[in-house]
């Protein structure tokens, strides 16, 4: 947390302070929530093979060949991936997805490329 609080939205007045969860303008009054931009802009970004921001929804295609524990067949590079959803996975998984002919699995974001 800094010592430099926003500005207030409605006045302007730089003489905000802070009150447990809110930030309060002491010229006009007004109130409102502390959690900003620069808070929720830090969480964790999840970045594929190349450096392409992944976000839910996103169609990614495997870029390398791989085992999977329990299946007849390894995951082939290439292999398209819809609908990636962002987890916190065991160990440094970080997608979970439905993958044709393996069903529900988590995947490493290292291994995928945004199509
Ligand atoms: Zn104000």
């Amino acid at each position: 947390m800094s010592d430099t609080l926003p500005p207030c939205p409605n006045c302007s007045s730089e003489y905000t302070y802070q009150m447990d969860a809110l930030l309060v303008c002491p010229e006009c009054g007004h109130e409102w929530n502390a959690v900003s931009e620069s808070e929720e802009t830090a969480e964790a970004v999840i970045k594929d093979a190349v450096g392409n921001i992944l976000q839910d929804g996103d169609t990614v295609s495997i870029t390398k060949t791989m085992k999977v524990k329990g299946a007849q067949s390894a995951l082939k590079a290439g292999t398209k991936v819809r609908n990636i959803r962002l987890v916190q996975g065991t160990g440094d998984h970080d997608i979970a997805a439905k993958v044709d002919g393996f069903g529900q699995m988590e995947l490493k974001s290292s291994i995928v490329k945004k199509i």
